[in-house]
């Protein structure tokens, strides 16, 4: 016996899926994969497994604890780049933790090399350029002046140079071609020192930005997880499902309102099934009364999303038909598509499935 709770189901082979369609859609060497954020929410240990069975070799986390718990889960050859690079004195612990730090400032590359000519082994990092979105790197002078010291680039042991597209879901926006030209400029630039440099420049929407985008290492996430969409991509697989068990189904008289606030009020006899989850478990508030599930037909929802509960219309179906407690309804998922339901409720799926909270259930199917 357990209690009723949401589950999120998290294809592997989806994933996997998902992986092969990037990298075929990519010219260079290296079709790596971002797993910040608990693998966007979905758990890190199972999308890792899952991918490195596949055939990925290099991984890209945000921070030093998300690097240090993907090591642990992948033999030493494999490539983990930390993407907000080194804080100061953590320069060794990133060494020993065989983790590449994409060092993002002059400041943190200085501090980086002071370190790395302690190392008592070969340093490895990654260096980014700002080319245009203006969040993290160096300016392309930085760069320059950090590329006429060939000494310091071999002890620093530079061997990537990184910038990320801020329109890449976008393909027509003019941003892409000041940012590829600008990453070009830097390329050249640091090639001169070190002619065996590898760049990447492209997450996963850029990937489909054409092959002069593309350089030597591909760093998709959310199209892993099937949450991409826009124009020239191509469809991906469906990695998620949330299903939400039913906890009472009731009538409803016309006339009678339905959760907090009373916002929503029949205007003739219902049945409605009040479902386990809501905000609590990352099922939005702005989704109140815009989404709807799926259970063998659409069945809208009604009133506001509460913390650990939501309602949906059931009265379209016959009584027979009708979901009893426990029964499961889709709220994301082959009917109900992620990124469809993070738009309704006024996101992305980026957002969406890094909310899906812990209280779920989490099943891995393959
Ligand atoms: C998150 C991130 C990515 C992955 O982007 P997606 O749009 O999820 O494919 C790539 N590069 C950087 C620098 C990132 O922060």
């Amino acid at each position: 016996m357990r209690q009723l709770s949401g589950v999120l189901q998290v294809n592997l082979t989806a994933i996997r899926a998902n992986w092969q369609l990037l990298r075929s859609n990519f010219n260079g060497d290296d079709c790596a994969a971002v797993v910040k954020a608990n693998a966007y929410g979905l758990g890190v240990k199972p999308v890792v497994r899952a991918l490195f069975s596949e055939g990925c070799r290099t991984f890209f986390v945000a921070t030093y604890d998300e690097g240090v718990e993907v090591r642990s889960l992948l033999p030493d050859s494999v490539n983990i780049y930390v993407l907000q690079g080194c804080a100061a004195g953590m320069e060794f612990r990133f060494f020993e933790a065989n983790l590449i730090p994409v060092l993002i400032s002059f400041d943190m590359y200085t501090r980086w090399l002071g370190a790395a000519s302690g190392f008592p082994a070969e340093a490895k990092c990654a260096l980014k350029v700002n080319t245009g979105m203006n969040r993290l790197g160096m300016s392309l002078a930085e760069l320059e002046v950090v590329s006429q010291d060939r000494a310091g680039l071999m002890v620093a042991g530079v061997e990537l140079l990184v910038s990320h597209l801020a329109c890449a879901d976008e393909p027509s926006h003019e941003l892409n071609h000041k940012q590829l030209l600008s990453f070009e400029l830097a390329l050249e630039c640091l090639k001169i020192t070190l002619p065996n440099i590898k760049a990447s420049l492209v997450n996963s929407a850029g990937i489909f930005l054409g092959q002069a985008w593309q350089f030597d290492i591909a760093r998709p996430g959310i199209g892993l997880f099937g949450g991409v969409e826009a124009s020239g991509v191509p469809k991906f697989s469906n990695v998620v499902s949330l299903y939400l068990p039913v906890l009472q189904v009731r009538g409803l008289c016309k006339g009678e309102s339905v959760g907090y606030g009373a916002l929503w009020c029949a205007d003739h006899d219902m049945r409605i099934a009040i479902v386990s989850g809501g905000y609590g478990d990352g099922v939005l508030r702005s989704l109140s009364c815009l989404a709807s599930g799926w259970f063998n037909q659409e069945v809208p929802m009604l009133g506001r999303v509460s913390m650990d509960s939501c309602v949906f219309d059931v009265s379209a179906l016959a009584e027979a038909d009708c979901p009893r407690e426990g029964d499961l309804i889709e709220v994301i998922g082959d009917h109900r598509p992620l990124c469809d339901v993070a738009e309704q409720g006024g996101t992305i799926s980026y957002e969406f499935l890094t909310r899906l909270g812990g209280r779920l259930e989490k099943i891995y199917c393959e």
